[in-house]
């Protein structure tokens, strides 16, 4: 199994929503970004990225190409979740935490991890979605920008003993110690 964590953040600017989780919320503010700013699947994508040891977002979507000027970041996650399962890995759970004094954030939670869940392939009560303030301290709490942090755990993708490759010695191996891994 593997571990990864990720983080990110976006100013405030001039709009009247913000994109998280890959929700529309209507805010005062908007988030200043080069695709939606949602900060949440950003963390996220760096996290899986981290995990599989494949660098960060900004190495896969890079901010100067315009192919990703105003792009859903779904986008990017789609991307990363195939990467994970190229690789051999399904998503375990993630844990994410969205850090800001506004706009509130509980009650769009479930939505947010509906669409995670279906961008990578995975239940929905495997993905958490927890949000903070700062106190007013600091950044998030002068309400400047939002922060997202987010941890996930990736799991080497079971196979069943029909799947294993052409190698009798291997099968009878695995159902002697009843895997049913090939991982
Ligand atoms: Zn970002």
């Amino acid at each position: 199994m593997r571990i990864g964590q990720g983080f990110d953040v976006h100013a405030f600017g001039p709009g009247n929503h913000v994109v998280l989780g890959g929700v529309t919320i209507m805010h005062s503010h908007g988030l200043v970004a080069h695709s939606d700013g949602d900060v949440v699947i950003h963390a996220l994508c760096d996290a899986i990225l981290g995990a599989l040891a494949l660098g960060d977002i900004g190495r896969h979507f890079p901010p100067s190409d315009p192919r990703w000027k105003d792009v859903s970041s779904r986008h990017f996650l789609l991307h990363c979740a195939g990467l994970m399962i190229e690789q051999g890995y399904l998503l375990a759970n993630a844990d994410i935490t969205v850090i800001c004094e506004r706009p509130k954030v509980a009650a769009h939670a479930a939505t947010m991890c509906a669409n995670l869940a279906a961008d990578l392939g995975c239940l929905v009560s495997e993905i958490n979605i927890k949000a903070t303030t700062t106190e007013q301290l600091g950044f998030a709490g002068r309400g400047e920008g939002i922060a997202s942090m987010a941890v996930v755990l990736l799991v080497r993708r079971s196979r069943p003993v029909s799947e294993l490759p052409e190698s009798p010695e291997l099968r009878t191996l695995v159902a002697r110690l009843d895997l049913d891994t090939a991982g």
